[in-house]
């Protein structure tokens, strides 16, 4: 029988830690901000940025929406980032993709202050993850898979571990990290030439490929580790992720489910990401002690 990683418990684990955090700043003068940046109104975005925002509320983060049509040229929405890229008072800046239409988010990697960075798109936070650098903001659905495997006590180093998806958001930097960690990442993808036996292999298998239920019984090793970060909607409309969990689970060891796996610590690596930020923020440093009493 395996047990079930629950996001849910991984998130409020971390919850306290953030409130302390968060009242420490406070304390000095520092209200941690986040500004989420959405164009257009996708339903995936507004669930994203619901559960965000709740997280943020809870721990005491100030989160703020930059709501920009879906229709936006790519001037004015450069102009518009640019604005919170350079506004003081805002610690942490999400914006929320796929970008609408012929929307290119390239100038806006660019663009972004990777202090501020706290979803890891830009290049300079990109090398950081890619050079097993600390000091860099990887993709927080990323983290959250490692917060997942570390709040279990899963043991990371020597294990063969197979991703499947190679996406600069998932696949990649989480190969990154694992392998930091001292696990044997094999990353697998649409052109992978036998997908089965890289999983049926692996003592840890992450799914990350967006297909609902292809990870089945037969793919999954004995007693494997297994995460699906997979958000999908299935033939009945409900959502699910890429493992077939009722039958994956009779092998597994441990399996995280979707939804109420890693989608609920992924807010959660948000908030500490914006917490780091306004720690180490200097425009607030003028701020420091200006509540002391
Ligand atoms: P993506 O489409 O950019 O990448 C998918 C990757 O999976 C690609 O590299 C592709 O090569 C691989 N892939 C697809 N089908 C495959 C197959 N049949 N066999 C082998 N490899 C295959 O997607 P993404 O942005 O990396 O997201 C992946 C999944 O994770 C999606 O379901 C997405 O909704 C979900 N996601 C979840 C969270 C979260 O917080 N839980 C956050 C971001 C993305």
């Amino acid at each position: 029988m395996s047990i079930e990683m629950r996001g849910a418990d991984v998130a409020k684990a971390m919850k306290e830690e953030l409130i302390r955090e968060v009242d420490a700043l406070k304390a000095e003068g520092i209200q941690p901000c986040l500004v989420i940046v959405r164009a257009g109104a996708r339903p995936d975005d507004l669930a994203y940025e619901r559960g965000a925002r709740k997280r943020m509320e809870l721990v005491g983060i100030e989160c703020r929406v930059a709501k920009l049509p879906e229709n936006i040229s790519q001037k004015e929405l450069e102009r518009e980032f640019s604005d919170v890229n350079e506004d003081p008072g805002v610690h942490g800046i999400l914006l929320l993709r796929p970008l609408p239409g012929n929307l290119d988010v390239g100038p806006l990697k660019a663009m972004i202050d990777p202090m501020k960075d706290v979803d890891g798109m830009s290049p300079e936070n990109v090398a950081k993850v890619f050079a097993g650098d600390e000091d860099g903001f990887a993709p927080c659905t990323a983290e959250a898979v490692m917060e997942m495997l570390h709040h279990y006590g899963i043991s990371l180093k020597g294990q063969k571990t197979a991703v499947i998806g190679r996406s600069m958001v998932v696949g990649r930097p989480l190969s990154m990290l694992l392998m930091k960690e001292h696990a044997t990442v094999t990353i697998c993808h649409t052109r992978t030439a036998d997908l089965k036996e890289e999983c049926k292999g692996a003592d840890i298998l992450i799914a990350a490929a967006g297909k609902a239920g292809m990870i089945t019984e037969e793919m999954a090793g004995e007693g494997a580790v297994v995460v699906d970060v997979g958000i999908n909607v299935n033939e009945e409309g409900k959502l699910c992720g890429d493992v077939d969990y009722d039958a994956v689970m009779k092998k597994a060891s441990y399996i995280s489910p979707v939804p109420g796996g890693v989608g609920s610590v992924t807010s959660s690596v948000l908030a500490r990401h914006v917490v780091r930020s306004a720690a180490s923020c200097n425009a607030c440093s003028h701020l420091r002690g200006s509540n002391a009493e």
